[in-house]
């Protein structure tokens, strides 16, 4: 649209809008995008990728100790938490500037500024103080931690922002949460030696995953030596004199910590741009409402990623990029899949899924087959770690379609992503029987579980 400045302005440079835009610029779209702290986006700055990180960071003690039974002797070792801080934000900034050029190389144009819609073809660049036009607007601000402003001492508690950042590596944490940010972070402190305590207001971690592994890791995170305190939120945190924080529990316990991280849900950065004045429509949750094509009810608008909150993972905002524009730049509608996504859980064991729980067959299937093989891998043979990992199968008993995979344990989640192939192409339990396993893995069991270990029949356990 020659009247506009732009035929596509991106608000937010994280995992989708730079996709989005990359992409567009790709066909020759005359593109800007806007990011108001760094190209790269949570993922990138705050999330996957530093985590990840930390995540290997964590796991280096595990693998000292189990080098002995392999015949190593391996000095004391000593960690230095600034260096990794350092080192983690070399490579944080070297994939900022990957993205940041990546835009420009395909000719689009980058901001540093935060922006706000003024009218349904026109944002504001507050930093710039500029004011461009544009064809089509696309949303994709993400999210930020949610707060908990009733909680009196709130403001002595951080989030997971603040610690990648930390100055010092706590003595002692709490972490309150049971979603995968809290349980990843809870074994990433544990790992770097920090006297780590997870609060959880519900009955078992890792809602919605199998009840299973999330029993399974319950236990072996507390064999670590992580405390798991279910049934509890805090009621206030106090600053003690020495610096230290007391977190009061409903359950009547107060830790002395050295950090209280919340980890208590996520909400869509929607406020202050101006959505309200255009008469953009959003959920309770201030997320912002979108068809199945990600068009807002504004028809030159669109949001996609973790403000809509649909599913919120990279790969699923990038998903969405690519489909916007698709249908708003290449005549070809098409809608984001959300059905049967492979996803993982850094802990420690690791876990891998894709598609439905044993609770959640059990509900929609009348006879479901459960294949479980729960057992030491090999790599815990020789060093003698008491450690098990638990594989998992949930099979639809009239088709014999696989409807869901569940593993816990040592690259879980490399597994998730080859599993989550044969589930989307709903391959069946025979299928996989016929695939000849690969000798000696742990993944083998995957193809090897010939007999269920149980079935569910109209909701009853019936072998
Ligand atoms: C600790 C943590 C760990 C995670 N681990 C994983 C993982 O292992 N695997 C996985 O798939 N996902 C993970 N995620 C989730 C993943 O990071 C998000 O799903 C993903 O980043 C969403 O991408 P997005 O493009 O929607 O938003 P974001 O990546 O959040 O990008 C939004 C960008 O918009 C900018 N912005 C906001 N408002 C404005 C404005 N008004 N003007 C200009 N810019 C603005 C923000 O600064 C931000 O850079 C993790 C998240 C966290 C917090």
């Amino acid at each position: 649209m020659a009247g506009y400045d732009y035929d596509l302005f991106v608000i937010g440079g994280g995992s989708g809008g730079v996709r989005a835009a990359r992409v567009a610029a790709t066909l020759g779209k005359r593109v800007g995008i806007a990011e108001e702290y760094r190209f790269g986006g949570t993922c990138v700055i705050r999330g996957c990728v530093p985590k990840k990180l930390y995540v290997y960071a964590s796991q280096f003690p595990e693998h000292f100790a189990d080098a002995a039974g392999y015949g190593w002797t391996v000095p004391e070792a000593s960690f230095n938490w600034q260096t990794l801080v350092a080192n983690k934000d070399r490579e944080i900034s070297r994939l900022e500037a990957i993205y940041k050029k990546n835009v420009e190389g395909a000719g689009g144009e980058t901001f540093h500024s935060r922006a706000m819609i003024v009218d349904p073809h026109v944002v504001h660049l507050l930093d710039d103080d500029r004011t461009v036009t544009a064809d089509q607007i696309l949303i994709a601000t993400g999210g930020r931690p949610a707060a908990h402003p009733a909680l009196p001492g709130h403001e002595h508690c951080i989030f997971s922002n603040e610690a990648f950042d930390l100055k010092e590596l706590p003595k002692a944490i709490m972490i309150e949460g049971g979603g995968y940010i809290a349980v990843e972070f809870a074994n990433i402190f544990h790992g770097l030696g920090v006297d780590t305590t997870l609060v959880y207001r519900g009955k078992e971690i890792l809602s919605r995953f199998d009840m299973d592994l999330r029993r399974t890791l319950h236990e072996t995170m507390e064999k670590k030596g992580i405390k798991i305190l279910c049934h509890a939120v805090s009621e206030r945190v106090h600053k003690r004199p020495d610096g230290r924080l007391d977190a009061l529990l409903t359950s009547g316990q107060t830790l002395t910590v050295d950090q209280v991280m919340l980890a208590i849900g996520r909400i869509p950065n929607t406020e202050n741009m101006g959505l309200e004045g255009i008469g953009l429509e959003m959920t309770q949750a201030g997320a912002i409402k979108v068809d199945e094509y990600s068009r807002t009810n504004i028809g030159n608008i669109w949001a996609i990623g973790d403000v809509t909150n649909r599913v919120q993972l990279t790969p699923v905002a990038i998903h969405e990029a690519m489909c916007f524009v698709e249908t708003a730049f290449k005549g070809n509608p098409t809608a984001p899949d959300h059905d049967t996504i492979a996803t993982a859980v850094f802990s420690q064991p690791e876990i891998g899924t894709v598609g439905l729980s044993e609770d959640e067959a059990v509900k929609r299937f009348a006879d479901v087959e459960i294949y479980r093989a729960s057992f030491r891998p090999m790599r815990h043979t020789l060093s003698g770690r008491d450690e098990k990992m638990l594989i998992k199968l949930v099979v639809d008993g009239a088709s014999r379609k696989v409807l869901g995979a569940h593993i816990l344990g040592p690259d879980a989640g490399e597994m998730a992503q080859l599993l989550g192939i044969p589930l989307k192409a709903g391959l069946s339990k025979d299928d996989f029987d016929r695939t000849m396993a690969v000798h000696p893995t742990a993944a083998e069991e995957l193809v090897t579980m010939y007999k269920p270990t149980y079935r569910v029949k109209d909701g009853q356990r019936v072998q």
